[in-house]
């Protein structure tokens, strides 16, 4: 159970071991009621191509960040409340396998484990944290969920028109609501969305058009989130070597 690793000296070592990784570019990570449940890499997908990058799983955050040397040093650390999490399975394709959405209000992404098993174990344990979270809070689950980016490489025209190509003049850009590569008339317009920012964000006509009349559309399926833009400079450490992940009493 992780409810007994909750006061021992294991999970403090642990804990403090990935504060340590991050070292002054992360939060502490350290807090009464904390476990840290398992740890392990997974290919993210980015704005431009899929990433290895550590993620770390608590009973209460996600946290994940770019490897800069396996085991030992991490920074860029993203924190997601598991609160706000949805996990959604993607079906294999010919490019990607034992992939899954990670889904919350502000920001949506896929990742890819290295097998089937691996897969179900993090989904598994995931989805076991959010449960006993929201049990425990007797909160919802969050039920808007930000669009997932569909990557640079899928669109060289735009989704919308069909026409623009795209070229270093002619930049793609996504639209935030549906998360579809346009061209800058097809996304020439803003609108306010809230779980996202108080400010208007770039939507594209069609998105723009449902929202001003208050239609409501389902998202898209695909990979990739906005904040991922600036962290392409950093593929130092290629390992090939395929370490397991790890998950600490085991509490399915
Ligand atoms: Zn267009
Ligand atoms: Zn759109």
């Amino acid at each position: 159970m992780v409810d007994r690793l909750v006061n021992s000296e294991a999970n403090a070592r642990r804990i403090s071991m990935v504060e340590n990784c991050f070292g002054s570019s992360g939060q502490p990570l350290a807090e009464p009621g904390r476990v840290l449940v398992g740890e392990g890499v997974l290919t993210k997908m980015c704005r431009k191509k899929p990433k290895a990058r550590q993620f770390f799983l608590f009973n209460d955050i996600l946290v994940y960040g770019n490897i800069v040397i396996n085991k030992k040093k991490y920074n860029k650390q993203h924190i997601i409340p598991l609160e706000e999490v949805k996990l959604e399975s993607l079906e294999d394709d010919a490019s990607y396998q034992n992939g899954w959405l990670i889904r919350t209000a502000s920001k949506s992404f896929a990742v890819y484990a290295a097998t089937a098993t691996e897969k179900q174990e993090w989904m598994a344990h995931i989805n076991k944290c959010i449960d006993d979270l929201l049990r425990k809070s007797g909160k919802k689950a969050v039920e808007v969920h930000a669009a997932v980016w569909v990557p640079d490489g899928e669109a060289s025209v735009c989704m919308h028109c069909k026409e623009t190509q795209f070229t270093l003049i002619n930049r793609r850009h996504h639209c935030r609501k549906c998360g579809a590569v346009v061209c800058g008339p097809c996304s020439n317009k803003r609108f306010v969305l809230p779980n996202q920012s108080s400010k208007p964000l770039r939507v594209c006509t069609h998105c723009y058009d449902l929202l001003s009349s208050g239609t409501q559309e389902t998202s898209r399926r695909y990979d990739s989130s906005p904040d991922d833009n600036s962290d392409d400079e950093d593929e130092k450490s290629k390992n090939n070597s395929h370490d397991e992940p790890k998950f600490y009493g085991d509490n399915l």
